[in-house]
């Protein structure tokens, strides 16, 4: 695809929102990114970065270059004893690349099935679901370095402690305007192991995990683990081709012991779980969607666009509607939560433009 001028995005992004590109790109190779960027005058007009549009909210006409990224390939790079390393493009679509690991025989990814978007994008909020998140198998995620575009080598490898992965965040998302992720490398372990921390995953599978190891009649399989989160997922989620979405709109809270304590005495049904302590203290992730279903709020309907009636933490766009009424919705949300519980909810997407 030559540069399009005024391009719609409403293909482009998952909530549909109608919006243009000024200019927009298709990028298939690195040669291609690299030169459009040296290429264009990045003081003036500037430029994002798109996979499938699964995670932004596109508030309004995007300014400067927006590059839409394409860039295929998948392949065993290298095997050892212990792993099968697995490199692949940023432009593959990640559901299509989870189940070809799993066909071709390396396990390992099965419980990120059905997750929308591009590999590419799977690194930058360190996709998560079903007790497991990505950062868990990648080993090197290759980049080009947009703050070093005058050197001679702006490409970086970067391991896996570089990339800082955390609970939905990464070096990438923290620093959303320096990296272009152009391919992943995976390591897919031989001695793989099921992942059935997720109590409605084993549950599904009818496994009883209060035993060790967890028993049913034959032990999961890959493919019965990949099958059985799309069959959950697809039960429980609006499909974007469907009802605009883009997944949870906000992200878990994570609050210390005292707020914990504080809101489990006023609200005893309130769903937490154990997170990652910090500086030794012990912190609890809030279920957000619990939280505004308890404001009274799913199914909730605000012009053309919406709380999703089945889980509260999806927020929808009917058709027609426009970024901006999302983002008000997204507010009316917040404040409600804020108002009954005391705790802040954070956007998970990224608004665009910036
Ligand atoms: P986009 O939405 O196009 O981009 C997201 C951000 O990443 C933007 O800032 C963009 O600039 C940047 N980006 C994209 N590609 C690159 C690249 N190559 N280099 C640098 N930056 C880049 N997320 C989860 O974590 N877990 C889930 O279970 C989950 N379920 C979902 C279910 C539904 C129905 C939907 C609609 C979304 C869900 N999501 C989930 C969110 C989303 O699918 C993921 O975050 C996905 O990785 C986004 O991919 P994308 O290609 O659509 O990224
Ligand atoms: P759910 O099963 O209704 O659970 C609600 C929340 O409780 C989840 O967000 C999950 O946190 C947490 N949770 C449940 N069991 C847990 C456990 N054993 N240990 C720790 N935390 C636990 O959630 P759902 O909406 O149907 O989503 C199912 C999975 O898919 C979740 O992992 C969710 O993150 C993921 N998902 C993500 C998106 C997105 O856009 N980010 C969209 C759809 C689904 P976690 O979110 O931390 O797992």
């Amino acid at each position: 695809m030559p540069l399009q001028i005024d391009l719609s995005l409403k293909k482009f992004n998952t909530f549909g929102f109608d919006v243009k590109a000024k200019k927009a790109l298709l990028v298939q190779s690195e040669v291609e990114l690299l030169s459009a960027l040296r290429e264009m005058n990045q003081a003036e007009h500037g430029w994002q970065v798109l996979g499938s549009g699964s995670n932004v909210v596109l508030r309004d006409d995007l300014p400067g270059l927006t590059l839409l990224m394409d860039i295929r390939g998948r392949r065993l790079a290298e095997e050892s004893r212990n792993a099968w390393v697995i490199e692949a493009g940023a432009g593959e679509k990640w559901h299509q690349f989870v189940e070809w690991t799993i066909d071709q025989g390396y396990p390992g990814l099965e419980n990120l099935a059905l997750i929308p978007g591009t590999l590419g994008a799977a690194p930058i909020q360190n996709i998560g679901a079903y007790g497991m998140e990505v950062g868990e198998r990648i080993i090197r995620v290759r980049a080009l370095d947009t703050h070093r575009l005058t050197d001679q080598n702006p490409w970086v490898e970067l391991s896996n402690n570089e990339c800082q992965f955390s609970y939905r965040n990464s070096l990438f998302k923290r620093d959303p305007s320096r990296y272009i992720v152009t391919s992943v490398r995976f390591s897919l372990p031989k001695n793989w192991q099921p992942n059935l921390s997720y109590a409605e995953l084993s549950k599904y599978l009818g496994i009883d995990t209060s035993k060790t190891p967890p028993r049913n009649s034959s032990s999961p399989t890959a493919k019965d683990i990949f099958n059985a989160v799309c069959a959950i997922r697809r039960s429980k989620l609006p499909d974007p081709d469907v009802l605009g979405n883009a997944g949870s709109f906000f992200h878990n809270p994570i609050v210390d012991e005292d707020k914990h304590r504080e809101l489990k005495e006023k609200f005893p049904t309130l769903i937490s779980y154990p997170a990652q302590s910090f500086n030794g203290k012990p912190q609890f992730k809030l279920a957000a969607g619990w939280l505004i279903d308890q404001c009274g709020l799913k199914g909730y309907r605000k012009g053309l666009v919406g709380v999703y009636e089945k889980q509260a933490l999806v927020l929808v766009h009917y058709g027609s509607g426009t970024g901006k009424e999302l983002l008000d919705l997204a507010d009316e949300v917040r404040q409600a939560v804020t108002l009954k519980f005391g705790v802040a909810l954070s956007q998970e997407p990224v608004n665009y433009p910036q």
